[in-house]
């Protein structure tokens, strides 16, 4: 069986956020572990981190749009320390600027990833009869389908459609099907979602894939409400017999660790105080913070500050930072030291750089895009807050486990999926500030029983989020897709 993997980024390559990872760590997974040949095509973004890499010209596609041919070099490369070929395509009109707001879905990127999609179709057209399946990832790639429609008929590859995140779209133009060469009378999907005078990329992909699927069983249930997808609730539904969620997983060969279940205690002591002196935070002792300050517990008296942190994209639609804002001050008053690192919401961005600046002894914020820091902060962390109104998966528990810190988690989408309260983490039911308080003041309780502490760490730190049972479903799924065809 031979799968194209279609998205918009693939990590260590091109990483913006957890879309890049699972893109990175899925398909070494599939090719390690079964009989199964992936190829991954993305854009070649400038920012695409190539150094290192072998790379070469594989190709070259001409690619019609709007009237216009234009060339497209393909680039080939391997995944690190994998048989996966990924492919680069390089074109100086439509991936040559780096995009400032990648996730948001304005009408620049619409155009970007409907050239991109007619360009995957080109590439699959001079590979005909190579690939069994084509596997779309969210809205970037919601044309690919119709295109291969046109282009194969009925003797197309089969087409899966991942949804990563329901809420961004890829709404655009009404043109731009006709730019990418679509006639919509030919595809009544597309011909009715342009009634409204757009076209929603994520709608074209719901509704015209062979099967969809998205990143957690639970998240896969929330997206039939309208509070979690609007409008497009109505249209999964339709087609829920095609749906199913596969928890995504991570490649542990990505995040680097220096201890054990067996060596944590000691070790994570040291990392911590390592990124308190690097990010310029006391390594006081918790009693000598909290002096005067009625605690919910009461601390050992040598205990080293608890430290909280965030790392992640700065949303303010998904990843719940008004209540973790209004929370920090509770939580600085109780001896917490807190650590960010994120990117994106400039008002939000703006908002934390003034936190640290007003409690420089307890508040380290860190505004860029960096992995290895991310990596010391996760290993640093007693507990890391992942407050999100909503999450399709979340790596960042996962990630947050294998470094034996706690995630404390709103239970929602995968993060339900995956943190179990007080046995690898902390969680809470409502999207409340009494909640999200609550469950604090119980990180500071379990935080001052050293006992229970590391046997959740323990817990966590065995957990296993690797891809190998993921893989195998996505497997079953593709067998099941390419019986389908037969
Ligand atoms: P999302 O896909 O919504 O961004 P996930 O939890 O699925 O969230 O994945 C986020 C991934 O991006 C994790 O690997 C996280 O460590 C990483 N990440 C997010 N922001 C940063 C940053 N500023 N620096 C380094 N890594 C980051």
């Amino acid at each position: 069986m031979k799968i194209l993997l279609v998205a918009s980024e693939v990590a260590p390559i091109i990483k913006i956020g957890g879309l890049g990872d699972v893109i990175g760590s899925l398909p070494k997974a599939l090719s390690q572990n079964f009989a199964v040949d992936v190829d991954v095509i993305v854009p070649f973004f400038p920012y695409a981190n190539v150094a290192g890499y072998a790379l070469y010209k594989n190709i070259e596609l001409l690619v019609p749009y709007n009237g216009v041919t234009y060339t497209v070099e393909v680039y080939a490369t391997k995944l690190p320390d994998s048989d996966v070929d990924v492919l680069l395509l390089k074109n100086n009109t439509f991936f040559a600027n780096p995009i400032p707001h990648f996730y948001a879905d304005t009408l620049t990127e619409v155009e970007v990833f409907a050239f991109f999609s007619r360009a995957v179709v080109e590439y699959l057209k001079l590979k005909l009869n190579t690939y069994d399946i084509v596997h779309c990832n969210d809205w970037h790639t919601g044309l690919i389908t119709h295109l291969l429609e046109e282009e194969f008929d009925t003797d197309r590859p089969r087409t899966l459609f991942t949804i990563h995140n329901i809420l961004y779209q890829g709404i655009g133009s009404i043109t731009t099907p006709y730019k990418v060469g679509l006639t919509p009378g030919m595809h009544p999907a597309l011909e009715w979602n342009l009634e409204d005078g757009c076209v929603n990329l994520m709608q074209q992909g719901i509704t015209s894939s062979d099967f969809i699927n998205t990143v957690s069983p639970s998240y896969a249930k929330e997206i039939l409400l309208p509070e979690f997808a609007g409008e497009l609730s109505d249209l999964l539904k339709a087609r829920e017999g095609r749906l199913s969620g596969i928890l995504n997983g991570i490649d542990y060969t990505f995040f680097p660790r220096k201890y054990d279940t067996l060596s944590f205690s000691a070790e994570k002591l040291l990392v911590k105080k390592a990124l308190q002196v690097k990010l310029g935070l006391p390594t006081t002792s918790i009693a000598k913070t909290i002096a005067n300050v009625s605690s919910p517990t009461t601390p050992t008296l040598d205990m080293p500050n608890p430290l909280f942190s965030y790392i992640g994209r700065l949303d303010s639609n998904q990843k719940g930072l008004d209540l973790l804002y209004d929370a920090l001050p509770y939580l600085l008053a109780h001896g917490g030291q807190f650590v960010l690192l994120g990117k994106g919401d400039p008002i939000w961005e703006a908002k934390f750089q003034a936190l640290a600046k007003a409690y420089p002894a307890s508040v380290a914020v860190t505004i860029r895009f960096d992995e290895n820091l991310s990596h010391e902060i996760y290993a640093a962390s007693d507990f890391v807050l992942i407050p999100s109104k909503y999450e399709p998966c979340g790596l960042v528990q996962m990630i947050a486990m294998w470094y034996g810190a706690l995630p404390v988690v709103h239970k929602t989408g995968g993060l339900r999926d995956t943190v179990t309260h007080l046995v690898n983490g902390l969680t809470y039911e409502n999207q409340t500030p009494e909640s999200f308080s609550q469950c604090l003041a119980n990180c500071f309780t379990l935080y001052a029983e050293p006992k229970k502490m590391a046997t959740l760490i323990t817990n966590a730190l065995n957990a296993d989020w690797s891809w190998s049972s993921s893989a195998e479903k996505y497997m079953q799924l593709y067998k099941k897709m390419e019986e389908l065809n037969g």
